[in-house]
This record gives structure tokens, C-alpha cells and sequence, in this order.
């Protein structure tokens, strides 16, 4: 029997409006590093953050990207029957290189027939933007013009570009306590410069961390509509023995949300954006042989049908409570 559509506008639906067939990602491992891992910005990475920095299981990161993006293709369409890919350059900060590099993987990455665009994750204060303070850490990585910017505008003039923004949290205290290295105003400073490039963005966001509220989580939903986001990714915290948080949590436990608190915050967050904004995920990616909790996190499906039923309970949607 055929599901009930989602009572939020979900990426796999958006795609095929604008391809007409399915589309999936294929991550690829470029190689990078984070400002948060050697030594720029700190060591050992975000407190949440695996050491592989969250690398899909399939990607082999010793391949040359033309190789990667092939054999990721390979599995990703016999798992998906997906006919077209967007290239999704997903661990660490892949704006971290100078341009010309960038140039070159981002070039090798779209040269196959199926490929019809990429997704760049990166940070927010290694975007770049001429004549600021940001910049100046974004040139110093780059070393050579043009700057990520004028770079990823190029790129979204050429193809279908997704620009991938870790916010996790409005929260500076909540940003201090899980080392990110940049707080709530580089973030907005970023999404300002990158939006008027047109670039589209997408939004990375953490919900069950200890130090953030329900109102920081509406306050995240205000903050993406404010600033023109056009999508969204809401992942569940979850603690990793490979991950600088499992030691901290061995050693200081906190409370973790419960699978029925984490669906109905994520509904709040639903309800409070623009209807516009794309849904790109709703669940994190646990890996269950290094997972210490919660680990209902493992039960991606249940926790989409317990979203979509708590929505059809509350008889509303995606931008019930929307404030233009
Ligand atoms: S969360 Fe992002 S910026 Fe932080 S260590 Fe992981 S990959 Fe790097």
C-alpha cells in the first residue's frame, strides 16, 4: 500500500519536480581537514563529530574523486534505483583548499553523464567573503583568488549547487560547549554574503543537545527563514565511541532525549519554518558497532512515520506556524 505523502516537503520529492526522476546523493571523501582539527581553530574535531567526520559507509576515501564518484554511482543506484546523482563532497570543511584545488576536484566530480550537481559541506567561517575578518581565515586556507565565494557562484551558475552550512545550534553557549569555533553571528554573517551570491543554502542543525531549549530550536527555525535558507537537515545527537563526546559522556553522562521528545521537537521545527524550505533529512546516520545511546537513533524509518503520524495527530504541517 502506497504511504501518505509527508506533511513536509522532502528532498527526494523535490528533486524528481526538478529532474523528473530520481535522484540521489553519492557522498565523496576529498581529503579534507577541519580548522577545528589541526590545530587552526583546535584539535580532535567538534565534540559530536566522528573521526571519519561522518563519511558514508561506501566511500572509499584512497580513490582519486573520479573513482569515487563511480563506484559511489554503482551502489548508490542499485540501492536507490536512482537514475540521476548529485555529488555530495560531505566530511570535514570542503571549502578548506586553495581554489584552483577546489576547481579540480569540484570539476572531476561533475564529469560523468549521470551527474547532474553537487552538494558542498562546509563551514561557515570558511566561506569567505572579501574584506571581512571571515575572510581573511577563508583566504589564508585558500591562499590564491578567486575566494570560495566567487568560486561556489561560479558553480551555481554551471550546475545544481547546494551550499551545506553546520549552524547545530543558535546557542553561542551550546556553540562553545561542542567546540565548533565560530559562534551564532559568523553563521548569520555567512548565510548574509552567501545569499546575496544567490547561492542556495541548506542548514545543518542538532537537536538534543543539553544546553539548548525549546526556544533555541524555534529560534533556529526563525533564523533559517530570516535569512533565505532553502533547506534544512535536523539530526538527532547521538554520542560515538569515535567521537570526542563519548568520552565526555562517559565520564559525565547527561540526559539524552528520549525518540518521543526528539519527535515532537522536530515537528515544533517543522510547524515554525517557511513551507519553501526543503527537508534534506530529519534523522542522523549512526553507525550501531560504535553507538553508546541513544539507540533508538538507529531506527531511521520509525522515527520518519512517528514524525509524519505526530503531524497528521496535530493535524498540521511544514509552516502551520510560519511568521512571515
Ligand atoms: S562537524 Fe564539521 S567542522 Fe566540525 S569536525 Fe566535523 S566535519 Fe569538521
Amino acid at each position: 500500500m502506497k504511504s501518505p505523502p509527508h506533511r513536509y516537503r522532502s528532498f527526494s520529492s523535490h528533486l524528481r519536480e526538478i529532474f523528473g526522476c530520481r535522484v540521489h546523493r553519492v557522498a565523496v571523501d576529498a581529503g579534507f581537514t577541519c580548522p577545528t582539527r589541526d590545530g587552526t581553530l583546535g584539535r580532535g574535531g567538534c565534540l559530536y563529530c566522528e573521526e571519519a567526520g561522518s563519511r558514508a559507509a561506501y566511500v572509499e576515501p584512497a580513490l582519486p574523486i573520479r573513482e569515487q564518484v563511480r563506484h559511489g554511482i554503482e551502489h548508490v543506484r542499485r540501492r536507490y534505483k536512482a537514475e540521476k546523482f548529485l555529488v555530495y563532497f560531505q566530511p570535514y570543511t570542503n571549502t578548506y583548499a586553495p581554489a584552483e584545488r577546489l576547481r579540480a576536484l569540484y570539476d572531476e566530480a561533475l564529469d560523468h553523464r549521470d551527474v547532474v550537481g553537487l552538494m558542498i559541506g562546509t563551514r561557515p567561517d570558511y566561506l569567505g567573503d572579501a574584506g571581512t575578518e571571515k575572510a581573511t581565515r577563508c583566504r589564508a586556507a585558500a591562499q590564491h583568488t578567486p575566494a570560495p565565494l566567487d568560486l561556489l557562484e561560479e558553480y551555481h551558475r554551471r550546475t545544481y549547487l547546494w551550499v551545506e552550512l553546520g549552524l547545530q545550534s543558535v546557542n553561542d553557549q551550546t556553540l562553545r560547549w561542542i567546540r565548533r569555533g565560530h559562534d551564532f553571528a559568523a553563521f548569520e554573517h555567512a548565510a548574509v554574503a552567501a545569499r546575496a551570491r544567490g547561492l542556495r543554502l541548506c542548514a545543518h542543525v542538532i537537536v538534543g543537545l543539553p544546553t539548548d531549549r525549546r526556544e533555541d530550536h524555534l529560534a533556529a527555525a526563525d533564523a533559517l527563514n530570516r535569512l533565505g535558507f532553502e533547506g534544512v537537515k535536523i539530526h538527532c545527537l547521538y554520542v560515538s565511541r569515535k567521537a570526542p563526546l563519548g568520552e565526555v559522556y562517559a565520564r559525565e553522562p547527561f540526559p539524552l532525549m528520549t525518540r518521543e521528545e526528539y519527535v515532537e521537537r522536530v515537528c515544533d521545527i517543522l510547524e515554525r519554518l517557511n513551507p519553501r524550505i526543503v527537508i534534506h533529512r530529519l534523522t542522523s546516520d549512526a553507525d550501531r558497532r560504535t553507538l553508546i545511546a541513544p539507540l533508538w537513533c538507529l531506527d531511521k524509518g520509525g522515527i520518519l512515520s512517528a514524525i509524519d503520524a505526530e503531524l497528521a495527530r496535530r493535524n498540521s504541517r511544514q509552516g502551520s506556524r510560519y511568521r512571515p
